[in-house]
């Protein structure tokens, strides 16, 4: 019975409980995941729209810019050789002939026109002459006045200029230093548009020939700064050429500043870093994957590659018009990021998107009209999940209370339940235990009784024996029922004490000498030590009694082979303490509370075979309770135990 309706709460905890909790924690599982993964998806969505803007950004961007740049380019009649583009962006701006680069300064008119004047007539004879008198036969003199005379003959600037030029170098190598340095310091305040043949300006040639001399440096790196603010392309033999006479200059030159020579310097060097670019950038065009007919005229977009270790894209757009293509070279760093914060600004996104050149792709592609161009999100925090953070916890927090109350209220009941089962096992070893007690007395005096009705003993003193076993075993029968009946009174709340004052000396006594008999017939010697002169106690007489009574028959049930009781009553602390002493089994000191739980036996095999229900001091902890004292027990295995009933006094003094 018991089993079946505990397999029945069992079963009723998993369905009613266990079942719905495990499907919502699989409900709340499966959540969780579907959550994490949409969030991830609306990041990923995020990212994908993020590099969807910088790319129409960037790409409406290069275009506007391209198409400004032809425009301007195809509008002029020479081929422009100024730096100033119209968006500070370009680096250069190129037109396409036969799938070739022209540079911005190698169809530069100055040059070509240097060429023709330099061829005119009269004014070449007299160069002639005076380069076959300067080189040919060393007569430096005589060249200084061929040359003076090719100067007068000079029309234009950039005649006169060369022959002071060539007048001074050979004045230099005639030993008319001053004279010399008078035509160079002529030549060095040129203008820059007096070019050689090669585009560089004369003026560099003169500060050279200064510079190789230390004079007038202070009026060199002036012209050198000039030079350089000048807004077209110098060629790279110019560039050269500046940075040779920067070299030589030195940087703590005595009349020039170490800041100004400095500044010159990195100015030279960032003019030929880029113009070497530039070359580097003509020599691989083939192979850039820029070519007419490529991937530009498929797509709508222009097509635009990173190029160069200080990177720039570069992009060819044609024109309308067919008037030739133009290639466009835009500096990568600083445009994307005006892209990057543009858009970070318009999309509220934090501002750590970032575009990069990255070849191993690790990122989100840009897109085709970019190959090589990637976009990072370095925090993905920074797109945003819609609070899944929270809600991650919230789940969380609520899928672990749902299991710790699950968990506690398992736990919970599976103590019940094995209370209860112990508790069905103890009464079922009860019912035999009474059983058992209530068949040994009854078997003891039916055949005493049977002896004395058949006459079968003849002398005195043998019935009065028979007559005191029958009493004494009677007297047993009747503790134990008045344990059951107590028992089932006080489990029922029906056990009431009715107490009056009483002396508590008599009531020992009283139970002393009710099992004088028993004790004797075991041989066992009772000491019993009764203070005097102690108040009374309010008491109900029978009770405690019976508590004196079953603490008594325990010490003799449970001496082994010891044959010494004390029953002792004394004051202590305003109490009457009742001590029932024995030298026996003892009790383990872990067992010393549970012993007072109802039908709890010590399972040990001392007591094997000894008779009892679990119920006798269940009882006394009730009457000592009851009487608003209580029952206290101290006990050694192998040495015997002391039970102690405390009971208030009626005047309570200590
Ligand atoms: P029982 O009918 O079994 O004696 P009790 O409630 O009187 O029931 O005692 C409970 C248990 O306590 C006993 O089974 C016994 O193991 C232990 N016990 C009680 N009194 C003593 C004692 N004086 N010495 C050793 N063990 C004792």
């Amino acid at each position: 019975m018991a089993s079946s309706g505990h397999r029945r709460q069992v079963l009723l905890f998993l369905v009613a409980i266990i079942l719905p909790c495990v499907v919502l924690v699989a409900l709340g599982l499966r959540m969780v995941v579907q959550e994490r993964e949409l969030s991830e998806k609306r990041v990923a969505d995020g990212r994908r729209s993020l590099t969807n803007q910088l790319r129409q950004e960037l790409s409406a961007r290069l275009d506007r810019i391209a198409l400004e740049e032809a425009t301007t380019l195809l509008a002029q009649q020479e081929r422009p050789t100024s730096r100033d583009y119209a968006n500070p962006f370009v680096i250069f701006v190129a037109g396409v002939t036969n799938e070739h680069l022209t540079l911005p300064w190698e169809h530069d008119p100055r040059a070509a026109r240097f060429r023709r004047q330099l061829d005119r007539e009269e004014f070449a004879g007299f160069v002639n002459r005076g380069e076959r008198a300067e080189i040919g036969s060393g007569q430096s003199g005589e060249a200084v006045a061929f040359y003076a005379s090719a100067l007068a003959a000079a029309r234009d600037p950039a005649q006169a200029e060369y022959a002071r030029l060539l007048r001074g170098r050979a004045s230099l190598a005639a030993g008319r230093r001053s004279a010399a340095f008078r035509d160079f310091a002529s030549v060095l305040g040129s203008s820059v548009d007096v070019v050689d043949e090669h585009g560089v300006p004369l003026a560099l040639y003169a500060a050279s020939r200064l510079v190789e001399a230390d004079v007038q440096r202070e009026a060199v790196v002036d012209r050198m700064q000039r030079t350089l603010e000048d807004p077209r392309w110098l060629p790279p033999t110019a560039l050269y050429l500046l940075r040779d006479l920067v070299e030589r200059l030195g940087p703590s030159s005595h009349s020039v500043g170490d800041s100004t020579a400095s500044a010159l310097a990195a100015t030279v060097a960032s003019r030929l870093e880029s113009t070497e670019q530039v070359m580097a950038l003509q020599r691989d065009f083939p192979r850039l994957g820029l070519a007419a007919g490529g991937l530009s005229t498929h797509n709508a977009e222009t097509r635009w590659v990173v190029y160069g270790a200080s990177p720039w894209l570069v992009g060819r757009s044609a024109p309308l018009g067919g008037a030739g293509d133009v290639v466009v070279a835009v500096r990568a760093d600083t445009l994307l990021e005006a892209v990057e914060s543009a858009v970070s600004d318009s999309s509220g996104t934090p501002g750590d998107l970032m575009v990069v050149s990255d070849e191993t792709g690790d990122g989100e592609l840009l897109g085709a009209a970019f190959p090589g161009l990637v976009v990072r999100f370095p925090s993905a925090a920074g797109i945003s999940n819609d609070g899944w953070d929270v809600r991650r916890w919230f789940y969380l927090v609520a899928l672990l209370l749902v299991l710790s109350v699950t968990l506690f209220g398992a736990y919970f009941l599976s103590r019940d339940v094995r209370r209860e089962l112990r508790v069905a096992e103890l009464r079922s070893r009860f019912v035999s235990a009474v059983s058992h007690e209530l068949k040994t007395p009854l078997t003891a005096i039916r055949m005493f009784a049977e002896t004395l009705q058949l006459g079968r003993s003849s002398d005195a003193e043998t019935q009065t024996e028979y007559l005191e076993t029958i009493v004494n075993e009677s007297e047993r029968l009747t503790r134990l029922l008045n344990n059951v009946l107590d028992f089932s009174k006080i489990e029922r709340g029906k056990k009431e004490y009715r107490c009056r004052p009483d002396d508590l000396a008599d009531v020992v006594r009283a139970s002393a000498r009710a099992m004088q008999y028993p004790l004797e017939q075991q041989q066992f010697t009772m000491n019993v030590e009764v203070e005097e002169g102690l108040p009374t106690a309010n008491i109900d007489r029978d009770a405690i009694e019976q508590a004196i009574l079953n603490l008594l028959a325990n010490a003799m049930k449970y001496s082994g082979s010891s044959r010494q009781i004390g029953l002792r009553l004394r004051r202590a602390d305003g109490q009457a303490l009742i001590e029932v002493v024995d030298h026996g089994v003892g009790i383990n000191p872990g067992e010393q509370q549970k012993i007072f739980e109802q039908f709890y036996r010590v399972p040990t095999s001392d007591n094997d075979g000894i008779p009892g229900t679990g119920l006798g001091l269940t009882l006394v902890r009730h009457i000592a309770e009851g009487h608003d004292g209580q029952v206290t027990v101290k006990s050694q295995p192998g040495e015997g135990s002391t039970f102690v009933i405390h009971l208030p006094l009626e005047d309570g003094r200590a």
